[in-house]
């Protein structure tokens, strides 16, 4: 089959991969039809870890069953399926209580072994799913694979911050980033009752896409005179950082209100940061991290998408076939791209 492969470090290629199979009775094969380029493709090249060359790269997928394991219960060739981005066992005490992401079987689709033992990714004709009745989810009718290719990941992961956040309804909701995520928690917090959401982001197209899109919208300076000027100059209930590292960690801490909240949900690599502490303690801040959990969310996912309060491929401003992926990968690298979706028969 073709797939999408990491060459070298910052590169990929399109080639020719022997077709998986079965390799444990609860696995099943996947016949993609739809999968996307996500931020953490990009690092995963560009920072390899584990990843050996040839390895088939990316985790946000929709497709159809094509073969079930034995021990497969819920799926049978020819359901449309969308696919979590990382597997879980499913009944383990982490799995039981909604926290997948903490399975001490997890595997991250496509990204070496940054988060668990390598497994090949989605960004191929046809892949393999461990754990398939925890892993996939049946589309429901009246679901595109478009849309239900965003559960597993970004979709996903903006809902988890905003659900992490605890909004009360008409709270104000600033957003860090206008990246995928970010535009997605930009959504699922007006799906979730917040009142006014400030989306900060540098770059012009991004800010109309979430503007278009039922936010109020501001460049980093502009940012707080703009909450300001939501809250009579409260700050914002809710922050949701959505870029990761220091600066947006700062931007937020200096978004939020007295006794409000700041959500990261950006992807963090440096160890540590300087936490403004004396702020946090005279202000009585909250801050909390979250991941997104497809797994433990999809169902409420669904269900906002059927509802049509939420259209998460509002961002997707580039379709490509399986051999153009690369360049759509350099589109996304230089941010001429703000998602890319890779189209399969
Ligand atoms: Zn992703
Ligand atoms: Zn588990």
């Amino acid at each position: 089959m073709k797939a999408v492969v990491f060459a070298d470090t910052g590169r990929v290629e399109v080639a020719q991969v022997s077709d998986p199979s079965l390799l444990d009775p609860t696995d099943a094969l996947v016949r993609v039809h739809r999968a996307a380029i996500c931020g953490t493709d990009l690092h995963t090249i560009g920072h390899p870890d584990g990843m050996s060359r040839g390895a088939v790269l990316g985790h946000e997928f929709a497709g159809t069953i094509l073969e079930v394991g034995t021990a497969v219960r819920t799926f049978t060739p020819g359901d449309r399926v969308s696919g979590a981005d990382f597997t879980a066992c499913g009944h383990c005490w982490w799995c039981r209580s909604g926290n997948h992401w903490e399975c001490g079987e997890r595997q991250f689709f496509g990204t070496g072994a940054a988060f668990g033992p390598a497994l090949d990714g989605a960004q191929a004709e046809i892949v393999r799913v461990p754990h398939a009745d925890v892993v996939l989810h049946p589309i429901a009718d009246g679901v595109s694979y478009d849309s239900a290719l965003f559960f597993g990941d970004i979709l996903a992961t903006g809902y988890a911050a905003v659900q992490r956040c605890q909004i009360s309804p008409g709270d104000t909701v600033a957003v860090i980033g206008g990246g995928p995520v970010g535009q997605m928690a930009s959504l699922a917090a007006q799906a979730c009752s917040a009142g006014p959401v400030v989306l900060v982001e540098p770059v012009e197209n991004r800010r109309t896409i979430a503007h278009e899109h039922g936010a109020l919208v501001a460049a980093p300076d502009d940012a707080r005179r703009l909450v300001d000027a939501v809250t009579d100059g409260r700050g914002a209930d809710v922050v949701i950082e959505a870029v990761g590292g220091p600066r947006g960690l700062d931007t937020a801490f200096g978004l939020v209100r007295r006794r409000g909240t700041v959500v990261s949900v950006g992807v963090h690599q440096q160890p540590t940061w300087p936490l403004p502490v004396a702020k946090a303690f005279a202000e009585e801040l909250t801050l909390r991290f979250a991941i997104g959990n497809a797994i433990r969310d999809r169902d409420q996912l669904s269900g906002l998408v059927t509802a049509g309060a939420i259209d998460p491929t509002i961002i997707v401003d580039k379709r490509v076939g399986l051999d153009d992926a690369p360049a759509a990968y350099e589109a996304m690298a230089q941010r001429r791209t703000l998602k890319a979706v890779i189209e399969m028969p």
